[in-house]
């Protein structure tokens, strides 16, 4: 049987506006909640498609998809929404209304299922401040952290407001009549158990506070601002059934005293002298990763860059490693004796020190015209 068109459900015409569509999915989720036709399939199944409609017809992503290519839109393994099959669940069509009729009420624990959730413990966030040189390698990073964890001895009993469901029942008057809803328990926070006895020194939650080293694997590449996570290194929460919180771990780059980072290229002012540059040289650089030799030719101008490939900063994201690039400045002498005033005064006239930037490889001019011829 074909589907029917979600437009045509809903009774409005393929331009309405999102607070049409909206309007229209009230007036078919009252017309036909399950509440107001008991034992009427035909309405329930109008029920269901009209939710459907309107989780797509609603999300602007999914409408656009459906404008275009109908129902198949939605068909194979990557269609969305997980309502290919038997259409959508109760669960989900009730924890849409908080939006569509305003106020909460349908949310509960994980977002209106029905498991006893498992209680987990909050996140703690730290800082770590990494050299170039390790941002280069990876490096294994120990951290002191004073994280809570749970005391030695603590005792836990069936929570006695929720009978251990970790869920309480409210029934609320909506504009659908009566609703039963469920909110995680407010005294065990949906653990479904409370503390009995626990030992001095350990607070409210049967918590302590313990100091321990953490070691924190970070990969090569990382950059400023990115926040690595580790698992169950945060603090604890009360129960035994609970999970502990994670380790948020925030990356910091040290200034570096030479070296300038641009994604995963590392720049290097080199500063030769006037000599070197004129005679030629081997200079040592420290690189990111070791020294590295490298030959500056005779008569090298001021300004020219030597590319290290490879010897930058590997990509986390991407494949491949960046460059190391040096730029060469000559140094050009301040302070000079009488004896150096008289040779370059001679050699100020002396063709060989006149300019000519078209004889070396190409001046900075002519690099620009090749870009724009
Ligand atoms: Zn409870």
């Amino acid at each position: 049987m074909a589907k029917q068109d979600y437009y045509e459900i809903l009774g409005i015409s393929k331009s309405a506006s999102q607070a049409e569509i909206k309007k229209a999915y009230r007036k078919m989720a009252i017309k036909y909640h399950p509440d107001k036709n008991p034992d009427d399939k035909t309405a329930e199944e109008n029920f269901k498609k009209s939710a459907e409609a309107y989780e797509v017809l609603s999300d602007e992503n999914k409408k656009a998809r459906y404008d275009q290519y109908g129902h198949a839109a939605f068909d194979g393994p990557q269609g969305g929404g997980g309502f290919g099959g038997g259409g959508m669940n109760m669960d989900d069509i009730f924890s849409q209304f908080g939006d569509i009729f305003g106020g909460g009420g349908f949310g509960g624990f994980g977002g209106g299922g029905q498991r006893q959730g498992r209680v987990k413990g909050s996140n703690m966030r730290i800082r770590v401040k990494l050299t170039l040189e390790e941002v280069a390698k990876g490096v294994e990073k120990k951290v002191k952290v004073r994280r809570k964890v749970q005391a030695e001895g603590v005792k836990y009993k069936t929570c006695p407001t929720c009978n251990g469901t970790g869920q309480q029942m409210r029934v609320t008057n909506t504009i659908l009549g009566r609703m039963q809803t469920a909110t995680t328990c407010s005294a065990c926070s949906g653990a479904g158990e409370v503390i009995s006895s626990k030992p001095n020194g350990a607070d409210s939650d049967g918590l302590i506070i313990k100091e321990e080293t953490v070691s924190i694997n970070i990969p090569a590449g990382v950059t400023e601002g990115v926040q690595l996570k580790v698992g169950g290194k945060g603090n604890d929460a009360p129960g035994n059934n609970s999970i502990s919180g994670d380790l948020l771990v925030l990356i910091e780059e040290i200034h570096h005293e030479t070296l300038k980072r641009e994604g995963t290229n590392i720049h290097y002012d080199l500063y030769i002298n006037f000599s070197e540059a004129v005679l030629g040289i081997t200079k040592e650089v420290e690189t990111v990763t070791g020294k590295v030799k490298i030959k500056i030719d005779a008569g090298t101008q001021s300004g020219k860059i030597l590319r290290l490939k490879g010897k930058g900063l590997p990509s986390i994201e991407r494949y491949g490693t960046g460059d190391f690039l040096i730029h060469i400045n000559v140094w050009t002498p301040q302070e000079l004796n009488k004896e150096q005033r008289q040779f370059f005064e001679k050699m100020s006239s002396n063709e060989n020190f006149a300019p000519s930037p078209n004889k070396s490889d190409k001046s900075f001019f002519e690099k620009v015209k090749d870009m724009f011829s």
